[in-house]
């Protein structure tokens, strides 16, 4: 009986795949918040983003000139590349509109295109057609914007990840991060089938029948994609985003348990008992804190099937592994007109980066090489003056 536990044990700890490795207390506590950069007035990531944005527009072609910026100037290890389809909507007229997503991908140094697989971060950039003037703070430029944080904030430690692991280990040799940013995910009219997921839509069929050269680990580009980590509708206060599918419940759960380490670290901002609010209060009671990822011990026989429309539906009918990072109920301003940079709590904005930050470390085996030390940072800056 203890030998039949104790290899079960064993077994579950090897099903769990490809290494996943806990950053450190220390490690959590230093991860780089946004700072000035997601100031929605002036800030370098976020304020070029809240403007309308839909497909087909000046404004679109403008947010997604500023994601190859700041790819191109701050990240030029990231292959960049776009992707274009065109197609009619129910208020175009008949004529075609483009839809072109933005994709960064960061593979180990030396590896086949085919041979690596990648944990991708997905967020839409396009905004809603209607009301007039929609900005679509959490749908979705905060997320982009998270999204575009956690790559700077990560690159350093992937690129020396790759220097100390000179070919010897497997893992560490063919997994990469990709970063979909997605146009034409909003309904012009009504959402159908038809009239949504433009973008996302065009990729994964084209992606399907893409194939990588014949002795490539992974047929297509949706093979590789060993996890899309799809964010939408983050930035309102007290966010509570269950666990949708069974099948990646497994990262759910490792996110689940980052959230808890980064609150009993006090690092999460939007927490009633952050130091900073208690400072502020007479009673120093600790409240009740809510959890952004409640359901990390869902039982298996409780998940009943339902999912949101998203980004993820076309790449999930094609076998990719979706974890859905949407809040249920969706926040009140949700399609409203003011959903904008004002009615963002910032502190939640700050906190789901943090987490989305150290879940992604996390899967990519950081720990060890994430350094945010002044000196890097200063460094940094230099190397952007520099840049024309
Ligand atoms: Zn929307």
């Amino acid at each position: 009986m203890l030998f039949a536990f104790a290899l079960l044990s064993l077994v579950s700890v090897f099903s769990l795949g490809s290494a996943y490795t806990d950053l450190s207390d220390d490690t959590l506590k230093n991860l780089p918040g946004p700072g000035d950069d997601f100031d929605i007035k002036t800030g370098s990531i976020l304020a070029p983003i809240l403007r309308p944005r839909v497909s087909g527009t000046k404004g679109n072609r403008a947010v997604r000139q500023h994601f190859v910026d700041f790819f191109k100037s701050q990240l030029p290890e990231w292959r960049i590349e776009m992707h274009n389809s065109t197609s009619t909507t129910p208020v175009s007229g008949g004529k075609q509109v483009p839809f072109v997503n933005f994709i960064a991908t960061r593979d180990p140094p030396g590896s086949l295109q085919g041979d690596v697989s990648r944990l991708a971060l997905v967020a839409h950039y396009d905004s809603k057609y209607t009301p007039k003037g929609f900005i679509g703070a959490i749908d979705s430029a905060a997320p982009c914007a998270m999204i575009m944080h956690v790559a700077r904030s990560i690159d350093a430690a992937l690129t020396k990840k790759w220097a100390a692991h000179g070919g010897d280990d497997f893992d560490v040799e063919h997994k990469g991060v990709q970063i979909l940013l997605l146009d034409g995910e909003e309904a012009f009219k009504v959402w159908t089938d038809a009239d949504s997921l433009y973008g996302a839509r065009a990729l994964a069929e084209d992606w399907e029948s893409t194939f990588h050269t014949a002795a490539s680990i992974y047929r297509t580009p949706l093979d590789s994609i060993e996890l899309f980590l799809l964010l939408d509708l983050l930035g309102s206060a007290r966010p509570r985003v269950p666990s949708y599918f069974k099948t990646t419940h497994w990262a759910y759960k490792h996110m689940a348990r980052a959230e808890d380490r980064l609150r009993k670290l006090g690092l999460m901002k939007s927490s009633p008992n952050h130091a900073a609010k208690m400072a502020k209060r007479e009673n120093k009671k600790p409240r009740r804190e809510p959890h952004f990822l409640p359901e990390g011990n869902k039982a298996d026989d409780a998940f009943m099937g339902g999912f949101v429309q998203d980004d993820h539906v076309p790449f999930m009918a094609r076998g990719v592994d979706i974890l859905h990072i949407i809040p249920t109920p969706f926040p009140s301003v949700w399609h409203e007109i003011i959903d904008d940079g004002e009615h963002l709590d910032m502190d939640t904005v700050e906190d789901w980066t943090r987490l989305v930050m150290a879940f992604t470390a996390e899967w990519m085996d950081l720990e060890g090489f994430l350094n945010f030390n002044s000196e890097e940072r200063r460094d940094t800056s230099k190397s952007e003056f520099e840049i024309p």
